[in-house]
């Protein structure tokens, strides 16, 4: 490996050698950029990386809550202000009690990339908390929310950090946590959140943004290969925001979507996914996907028992993991290869661990890398923000429109990359490389900051 990038890489090991996915994260993009790194002997002496692996801000907060019972609950708030070279912090919260300093570097890490193939004028950023929103009530929400906006108010602005939703985050917390910043700043600040609801500045398409454009960046990759979605048997995993969404588009490109889970089990139904039924148990009744079996009784539910997803074990032509990160193992991906899988589409963050997508690659399946493939949620987000700016709406054609436009650009961008650096068809490299470069000349312009 190139010198400089070894040394880099050491340093940020050391540095930060218990946070194991933030080190994940950075390996992954630091290991694709050496012919880029080998063009520009200039980066070193700028510290260019060293400046691109630390954090600009790290903000980590207590948030106090009160539970219905009357008992005081404390949890733990974090913001990773991670770079605001192209354009405001902006990335997603996540609730959920597996949050801790790692994660959320990790996905603010991914973020900036993500945000720079976009297009678009968005930094990186990502925000959460440890706090566990299954089971509690709305009212228990509320007051969580409410609490936790009460701290982060003061960090973030519709042109300094806008935060979205992320895992345990959608359109009701979103309102909680508008209303209470709202309330403490006396302004209407419309866009200082994406993924609002509709009533009060959200835009059109942005529920469904993350999952269509996964589908949308499919269709680009396996048409690139003389190949289309039509007629094709998907496995999703999750059975959230993205995974729904990417279920929809892909079933309406003629796929057989025969699989989707949470984090108890996967139900597995070969006439085809109902999702008017899984929108129903999910959306309304936040319940869990086994129930699934009360309207279909021939489906089959596989219950979770070990560390490996059994949704990897059903027979697909596309896996769609859309859960969370490292839910592909190696194991899962030699499954999946051994049962013919053509490609690999990341709507989760950092699903795969390193040895599953190397793996992936070894074996000529195709994967579409989440910095890219996912990042319809992000872009959406920003063209709310416009729409916020401009005080006006667009319809959802005219959204998912750009959304598409979006999403060819960003394949494009990952193809251009990887051809002219000698990886075509690795669209993991490809992503890492075209973002990177973006990146660097910004900092470059902006001086050592
Ligand atoms: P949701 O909270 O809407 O759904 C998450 C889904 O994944 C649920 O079905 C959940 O099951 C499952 N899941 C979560 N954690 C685990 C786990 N540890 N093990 C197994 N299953 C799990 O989140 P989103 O759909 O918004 O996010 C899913 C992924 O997509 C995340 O990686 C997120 O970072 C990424 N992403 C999201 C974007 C967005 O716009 N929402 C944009 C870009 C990326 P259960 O209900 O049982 O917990």
């Amino acid at each position: 490996m190139n010198e400089y990038l070894k040394k880099v890489l050491e340093e940020t090991e050391s540095k930060n050698c218990s946070e194991k996915e933030y080190i994940q994260a950075v390996k992954e993009v630091l290991t694709t950029l050496e012919p880029v790194i080998e063009a520009h002997d200039d980066y070193e002496k700028i510290a260019l990386l060293e400046r691109m692996v630390e954090p600009e801000r790290i903000i980590t907060f207590r948030v106090p809550w009160v539970d219905d019972n009357g008992q005081v609950q404390v949890n733990r708030g974090f913001r990773v202000q991670f770079s605001s070279l192209i354009g405001p912090y902006k990335g997603g919260l996540r609730f959920h009690p597996s949050v801790n300093q790692s994660i959320m570097k990790f996905l603010a890490f991914e973020q900036i990339f993500k945000n720079a193939l976009t297009g678009l004028p968005i930094g990186g950023g990502k925000g959460g908390s440890d706090f566990d929103p299954k089971g509690k009530s709305d009212n228990e929400i509320m007051r969580f929310c409410q609490s936790f906006m009460t701290e982060l108010y003061r960090h973030i602005g519709q042109d300094v950090d806008v935060p979205a939703g992320d895992i345990g985050v959608g359109a009701r917390e979103i309102g909680y946590l508008f209303g209470q910043y709202k309330r403490i700043r006396n302004a209407y600040e419309g866009g200082v959140l994406t993924g609002k609801d509709i009533s009060y500045g959200g835009s059109l398409a942005r529920k469904e943004a993350t999952g269509y454009g996964l589908i949308f960046f499919m269709r680009e990759m396996l048409k690139a290969h003389k190949n289309c979605i039509c007629g094709k048997i998907v496995t999703i995993s999750g059975s959230g925001n993205v995974a729904i969404y990417a279920c929809e588009k892909a079933q309406e490109y003629g796929a057989k979507v025969v699989a989707m889970s949470d984090s108890n089990g996967c139900i597995y139904d070969k006439n085809g996914i109902d999702l008017d039924l899984i929108k129903q148990i999910k959306e309304v009744e936040r319940g869990r996907i086994k129930e699934y079996l009360r309207v279909h009784k021939d489906a089959e539910y596989i219950e979770n028992n070990g560390e490996d997803s059994p949704i990897w074990t059903i027979k697909t032509d596309i896996a769609l993991p859309c859960a969370t990160q490292n839910e592909v193992s190696l194991i899962s991906a030699k499954k999946l290869v051994e049962n013919g899988v053509l490609a690999i589409g990341e709507g989760a963050n950092m699903p795969c661990t390193a040895e599953a997508t190397e793996y992936f690659l070894a074996t000529n399946v195709l994967v579409a890398p989440a910095k890219a493939a996912n990042a319809g949620g992000v872009a959406t987000s920003a063209i709310e923000m416009s729409q916020n700016s401009m005080r006006f709406y667009y319809t959802f054609e005219e959204v998912e429109e750009k959304l598409d436009r979006i999403m060819v650009n960003i394949f494009n961008s990952c193809k251009n990359a990887a051809e002219k650096y000698g990886c075509s068809g690795n669209y993991v490299a490809g992503a890492n490389i075209a973002a990177f470069q973006k990146l660097a000349k910004a900092m470059r312009s902006q001086g050592i900051v």
